[in-house]
């Protein structure tokens, strides 16, 4: 039965026993409403003599001191699917298990950025980091951007797949206001007597860094605006007498949340990759981020308080530069703290067994996939140092998205390439994975876009150096062809590119349609393999196309 009491100062609520009794009255205002004084002074006594409701920790009027619960959080962000990596064990679930056997109270929660950021990823839609959260017992995580790479349909999937609520109280469906797609805004966990409300927030900004549709009809409201709305609402409403926030926002805007909402405890930071080796504060709320790919596990302990006159954190590790255990200040439960915020993750630390078992069956059935031999180079095909001049990979991967798309012009940009290029010798699918690093906005979309827009993004994208590349035109006698004919300004060619490059040069340009955006299609990546698969051996050899258009 949810508990819940209305009142703005429940812990010295003595009315908590009939709230729990009738869950369909609402608030103790209502029940005072119901009741003379009379009769309260009598219901008052009966609280009294039944004991306090809150449980263990909750010295209530017995007169004895005031109980004290530490809680310990541990947390990471930012994983992009690096929970456990093949030959790199990263042993956050070890090392969680072991702290939870010391400790009595242990959350361990994430601030997203989960499904996105290896191939075993990609391939299986995020459902092997998922398989290890759920398998080293995760308690919640918040949702990142990256979360909606590869479209709703897989982002709902992996929601439901996490046997721990993902959080977000600022994603909503923007047609009924309510949370989407499975997200939950906040929990309410209790332990040790002590009830800790946790949220979720998504950068807003989420809109300015995916294509369109995979965030179709998805709001993503205000971060702090909704922070500001539930914070009160988590201690009045739902007694929290712990609130921890799991933003994913990046530090700057959690610091910008901390000065502007009173009421949040600890801010579990995500999305910029921030390591904090110390501790920040920002009044009274603490933040912390532990960098990214679980590289680093964070641990803050709390001691916290709930008795019938106050209830809240009285204490965190390492508050004011005070270590617990260290320079005589005294350690709860007499107990080992550690002396900074964050704990490295070395390859040296195994696996939890339950863990293993639950993702590497997932990579198994890739691995396959990925050491098929697709061709072979000849020479090493450079990515770097290469700017001013047209490069064999950047055609390539032109050619690969024209010949899969049959689109006009394939268009490719050299940006989007991993610098190191492809070396020598066997190609392989797990090369053209390490070609292609992103996993964002990499589907292909195709789009008809009159001439004169495509001459327009040349000139701007390659104003002496050449940043794109085309595929199916070519410059000849200073004239743009395409196919055999000169570029006419008027007539609608098809280009296919990845998304983000068709996003960053064509898209809302005027007369620029998108023909194909699905985002679970094939991407530039998959373009690129089907291309390269029992292709000739590749050689270094460059065919000018776009030269004297991109340096007059
Ligand atoms: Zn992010």
């Amino acid at each position: 039965m949810a508990l819940h009491c209305y009142c703005t100062r429940p812990s010295r609520c003595h009315l908590v026993i009939i709230v729990r009794c009738n869950p369909a009255v609402r608030s103790c205002k209502r029940i005072m409403r119901l009741f003379s004084a009379k009769s309260l002074i009598a219901l008052t006594t009966l609280t009294l003599l039944l004991g306090s409701a809150t449980g263990e920790g909750d010295a209530g009027s017995t007169g004895k001191p005031p109980e004290a619960t530490v809680l310990t959080l541990l947390h990471t962000n930012d994983l992009h699917g690096s929970i456990i990596y093949p030959g790199e064990p990263r042993g956050i679930a070890t090392l969680a298990r072991r702290i939870r056997k010391e400790m009595p109270h242990v959350l361990l929660l994430d601030s997203g950025d989960i499904i996105h950021g290896t191939p075993a990823e990609k391939l299986l839609e995020g459902r092997p980091v998922i398989a290890a959260m759920n398998a080293a017992g995760y308690d919640a995580a918040a949702a990142g951007n990256h979360e909606f790479d590869w479209g709703q349909r897989i982002a709902r999937n992996a929601i439901a797949a996490a046997a721990f609520p993902i959080l977000s109280a600022n994603v909503v469906d923007a047609a009924s206001g309510e949370p989407w797609g499975g997200l939950q805004p906040f929990i309410v966990q209790e332990a040790g007597g002590v009830r800790i409300a946790i949220f979720g927030l998504t950068t807003h900004r989420t809109p300015e860094i995916q294509w369109p549709r995979t965030i179709e009809g998805i709001d993503f409201r205000d971060a702090i605006e909704a922070a500001r709305v539930l914070v009160p609402r988590l201690r009045e409403f739902e007694r929290a007498d712990v609130v921890v926030a799991l933003t994913h926002l990046g530090v700057e805007t959690d610091r910008e949340l901390a000065a502007s909402v009173p009421g949040i405890d600890v801010i579990l930071s995500g999305h910029s990759h921030t390591r904090l080796e110390q501790q920040v504060w920002v009044g009274k709320t603490l933040i912390a981020q532990t960098g990214s790919a679980a590289g680093h596990l964070g641990r803050i302990d709390l001691l916290i308080r709930r008795d019938d006159k106050d209830s809240g954190v009285i204490a965190i590790n390492g508050q004011g530069g005070r270590w617990w255990g260290r320079d005589g200040v005294s350690a709860p439960l007499g107990r080992e703290y550690p002396t900074q915020p964050l704990i490295a993750l070395t390859a040296s630390e195994e696996d939890d067994p339950a863990v293993s078992a639950a993702y590497h069956p997932f990579v198994e059935r890739v691995q396959r996939h990925l050491d098929e031999e697709l061709t072979s180079a000849l020479e090493p095909l450079p990515a770097d140092g290469v700017e001013h001049e047209e490069i064999a990979l950047g055609q390539l991967q032109a050619d690969a998205v024209r010949a899969f798309t049959n689109a006009d012009i394939g268009l490719s940009a050299l940006y989007s390439l991993n610098p190191s290029g492809l070396s020598p010798g066997p190609v392989r699918v797990s090369d053209v994975y390490e070609l292609f690093g992103g996993y964002t906005r990499q589907h292909l979309v195709v789009v008809r876009a009159p001439g004169a827009r495509i001459t327009e993004m040349l000139d701007a994208a390659n104003d002496g150096v050449v940043r794109l590349h085309l595929s199916g035109a070519q410059v000849r006698d200073d004239v743009l062809h395409i196919g055999d004919a000169p570029l006419d300004a008027n007539q609608r060619y098809t280009v296919a590119s990845a998304a983000h490059i068709i996003q960053e040069h064509l898209l809302g340009k005027e007369g620029v349609a998108v023909m194909s955006d699905n985002p679970e299609a094939a991407a530039i990546r998959d373009a690129t393999i089907a291309y390269l698969r029992g292709h000739p051996p590749l050689e270094n050899v460059v065919r000018p196309q776009l030269t004297s258009v991109a340096v007059p």
